[in-house]
Protein backbone atom coordinates (compact mmCIF):
# COMPACT_ATOMS: atom_id res chain seq x y z
CA UNK A 1 0.00 0.00 0.00
CA UNK A 2 1.22 3.26 -0.81
CA UNK A 3 0.09 6.84 -0.55
CA UNK A 4 1.08 10.69 -2.17
CA UNK A 5 2.67 13.10 0.60
CA UNK A 6 0.53 15.89 -0.70
CA UNK A 7 3.54 18.28 0.78
CA UNK A 8 6.45 16.89 -1.53
CA UNK A 9 4.05 14.45 -3.94
CA UNK A 10 5.57 12.05 -3.93
CA UNK A 11 4.56 8.50 -3.41
CA UNK A 12 5.85 6.30 -0.65
CA UNK A 13 5.13 3.23 1.46
CA UNK A 14 1.93 3.80 4.11
CA UNK A 15 4.51 2.64 6.99
CA UNK A 16 5.94 6.32 5.72
CA UNK A 17 3.04 8.11 6.92
CA UNK A 18 1.71 8.43 10.61
CA UNK A 19 -1.86 7.92 11.87
CA UNK A 20 -3.63 10.52 12.89
CA UNK A 21 -4.78 10.27 17.18
CA UNK A 22 -7.05 12.98 16.67
CA UNK A 23 -9.29 11.46 14.23
CA UNK A 24 -12.25 9.30 15.13
CA UNK A 25 -11.14 6.86 12.76
CA UNK A 26 -7.79 5.83 14.23
CA UNK A 27 -6.26 4.26 11.23
CA UNK A 28 -6.44 7.42 9.29
CA UNK A 29 -3.26 8.18 8.28
CA UNK A 30 -1.66 11.82 7.94
CA UNK A 31 -2.00 13.64 4.43
CA UNK A 32 1.86 14.07 4.98
CA UNK A 33 4.74 11.83 4.96
CA UNK A 34 6.48 11.74 8.90
CA UNK A 35 9.75 13.12 6.64
CA UNK A 36 7.65 16.54 5.82
CA UNK A 37 6.55 16.37 8.71
CA UNK A 38 9.57 16.56 10.55
CA UNK A 39 10.74 19.30 8.19
CA UNK A 40 7.09 21.36 9.05
CA UNK A 41 7.91 21.09 12.48
CA UNK A 42 11.72 22.17 12.41
CA UNK A 43 10.92 25.04 10.71
CA UNK A 44 7.69 25.63 13.53
CA UNK A 45 10.17 25.59 16.16
CA UNK A 46 11.97 28.43 14.76
CA UNK A 47 9.47 30.81 14.48
CA UNK A 48 8.17 33.42 17.49
CA UNK A 49 4.91 30.94 18.02
CA UNK A 50 6.67 27.51 18.12
CA UNK A 51 9.52 29.30 20.17
CA UNK A 52 7.02 30.49 22.82
CA UNK A 53 5.02 27.14 22.85
CA UNK A 54 8.38 25.15 23.41
CA UNK A 55 9.50 27.24 26.27
CA UNK A 56 6.23 26.91 27.88
CA UNK A 57 6.00 23.79 27.50
CA UNK A 58 9.27 23.25 28.65
CA UNK A 59 8.39 25.40 32.12
CA UNK A 60 5.45 23.43 32.74
CA UNK A 61 7.25 20.05 32.64
CA UNK A 62 10.25 21.61 34.70
CA UNK A 63 7.71 22.53 37.55
CA UNK A 64 5.44 19.45 37.18
CA UNK A 65 8.41 17.37 37.97
CA UNK A 66 9.37 19.68 41.01
CA UNK A 67 12.76 20.56 39.28
CA UNK A 68 11.87 24.07 39.88
CA UNK A 69 9.29 25.61 42.66
CA UNK A 70 5.63 26.07 41.61
CA UNK A 71 3.66 28.72 43.42
CA UNK A 72 1.72 31.51 40.66
CA UNK A 73 2.96 29.71 37.67
CA UNK A 74 2.65 32.17 35.03
CA UNK A 75 -0.24 32.14 32.61
CA UNK A 76 0.45 31.04 28.71
CA UNK A 77 -1.57 34.86 27.56
CA UNK A 78 0.73 36.81 30.16
CA UNK A 79 3.94 34.75 28.75
CA UNK A 80 2.89 35.54 25.34
CA UNK A 81 2.58 39.08 25.71
CA UNK A 82 6.14 39.06 27.47
CA UNK A 83 7.43 37.45 24.95
CA UNK A 84 6.37 39.06 21.83
CA UNK A 85 7.30 42.35 23.94
CA UNK A 86 10.77 41.57 24.58
CA UNK A 87 13.31 43.21 22.86
CA UNK A 88 16.44 40.77 24.86
CA UNK A 89 14.13 38.29 23.15
CA UNK A 90 14.15 39.27 19.70
CA UNK A 91 17.86 39.88 19.60
CA UNK A 92 18.61 36.23 21.11
CA UNK A 93 16.68 34.44 18.00
CA UNK A 94 17.84 37.00 15.58
CA UNK A 95 21.38 35.78 16.77
CA UNK A 96 19.86 32.11 16.50
CA UNK A 97 19.33 32.60 12.95
CA UNK A 98 22.51 33.73 12.06
CA UNK A 99 24.43 31.34 13.95
CA UNK A 100 22.14 28.94 11.54
CA UNK A 101 20.18 27.37 14.48
CA UNK A 102 23.37 26.35 16.64
CA UNK A 103 21.92 24.36 19.57
CA UNK A 104 24.15 26.70 21.90
CA UNK A 105 22.38 29.81 21.26
CA UNK A 106 18.86 28.76 21.25
CA UNK A 107 16.84 31.21 23.58
CA UNK A 108 15.74 29.64 26.78
CA UNK A 109 13.51 31.28 30.10
CA UNK A 110 16.03 32.05 33.35
CA UNK A 111 14.15 32.84 36.32
CA UNK A 112 16.17 35.83 37.89
CA UNK A 113 15.56 34.15 41.48
CA UNK A 114 16.04 30.50 41.12
CA UNK A 115 14.45 29.97 44.27
CA UNK A 116 11.41 31.07 43.20
CA UNK A 117 9.25 29.61 40.13
CA UNK A 118 8.30 30.87 36.93
CA UNK A 119 6.49 33.81 37.89
CA UNK A 120 5.58 36.94 36.33
CA UNK A 121 8.39 38.90 37.55
CA UNK A 122 11.07 36.41 37.31
CA UNK A 123 11.51 35.51 34.20
CA UNK A 124 13.96 36.77 31.89
CA UNK A 125 15.51 35.28 28.63
CA UNK A 126 19.04 33.95 28.21
CA UNK A 127 20.72 31.50 25.69
CA UNK A 128 20.80 28.55 26.77
CA UNK A 129 24.60 28.89 27.05
CA UNK A 130 24.12 31.23 29.39
CA UNK A 131 21.37 29.95 30.97
CA UNK A 132 23.52 26.71 31.87
CA UNK A 133 26.44 28.80 33.35
CA UNK A 134 24.33 30.55 35.19
CA UNK A 135 23.18 27.36 36.80
CA UNK A 136 26.49 26.02 37.47
CA UNK A 137 27.96 29.48 39.14
CA UNK A 138 24.53 29.50 41.26
CA UNK A 139 25.17 25.96 42.41
CA UNK A 140 28.60 26.70 43.76
CA UNK A 141 26.78 29.15 46.14
CA UNK A 142 26.33 27.58 49.20
CA UNK A 143 24.25 28.84 52.00
CA UNK A 144 25.31 30.96 54.72
CA UNK A 145 24.06 31.50 58.69
CA UNK A 146 21.07 33.87 58.03
CA UNK A 147 19.78 32.13 55.00
CA UNK A 148 21.06 34.32 52.36
CA UNK A 149 23.67 32.73 49.76
CA UNK A 150 26.98 33.88 48.90
CA UNK A 151 30.17 32.42 47.47
CA UNK A 152 32.94 30.66 49.79
CA UNK A 153 35.68 33.34 50.13
CA UNK A 154 39.20 33.80 51.36
CA UNK A 155 37.65 34.61 55.19
CA UNK A 156 34.93 32.06 54.46
CA UNK A 157 34.83 28.60 55.01
CA UNK A 158 32.23 26.10 54.65
CA UNK A 159 31.22 23.65 57.42
CA UNK A 160 30.11 20.34 56.25
CA UNK A 161 28.03 20.17 59.67
CA UNK A 162 26.06 23.03 59.90
CA UNK A 163 26.43 23.22 56.04
CA UNK A 164 26.75 27.12 56.07
CA UNK A 165 29.83 29.35 55.40
CA UNK A 166 31.79 30.28 58.77
CA UNK A 167 34.32 32.63 59.30
CA UNK A 168 37.76 31.05 59.16
CA UNK A 169 38.00 32.41 63.02
CA UNK A 170 35.57 30.07 63.88
CA UNK A 171 37.61 27.02 63.13
CA UNK A 172 40.08 25.38 65.32
CA UNK A 173 43.22 24.91 63.93
CA UNK A 174 44.32 21.21 63.05
CA UNK A 175 47.65 20.46 61.35
CA UNK A 176 46.42 17.60 59.51
CA UNK A 177 44.40 19.16 57.65
CA UNK A 178 45.11 20.31 54.15
CA UNK A 179 43.96 24.03 54.68
CA UNK A 180 45.24 23.63 58.35
CA UNK A 181 41.54 24.11 60.01
CA UNK A 182 39.37 21.58 60.96
CA UNK A 183 36.44 20.19 58.72
CA UNK A 184 33.28 21.42 60.53
CA UNK A 185 33.06 24.67 62.46
CA UNK A 186 33.36 25.13 66.54
CA UNK A 187 30.16 25.30 67.60
CA UNK A 188 29.78 22.05 65.32
CA UNK A 189 32.85 20.33 66.58
CA UNK A 190 31.75 20.79 70.58
CA UNK A 191 28.59 19.30 69.24
CA UNK A 192 30.64 16.02 67.83
CA UNK A 193 32.83 16.02 70.95
CA UNK A 194 29.99 15.97 72.96
CA UNK A 195 28.27 13.37 70.98
CA UNK A 196 30.98 11.04 70.98
CA UNK A 197 32.34 11.21 75.14
CA UNK A 198 28.44 9.52 75.70
ZN1 LIG B 1 6.35 14.30 2.05
ZN1 LIG C 1 29.18 24.28 61.68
Amino acid sequence: MTKICVKCNKEKSLDLFSKRRDMKDKNAYRKICKACRVEQSKIYNRTLNGIISNMYANMKFRTKRNIVPSGNFILKSVFNTICKNSNSLKIIIDNWAKSNYVYSFAPSVDRINSKLGYIEDNIQFLTLVENVSKGQREKNQVRVENGDYMFPTKTHKWCRLCKCLVDKSDFYKAGTKRDGLNYECKKCKAKLDKGRKR
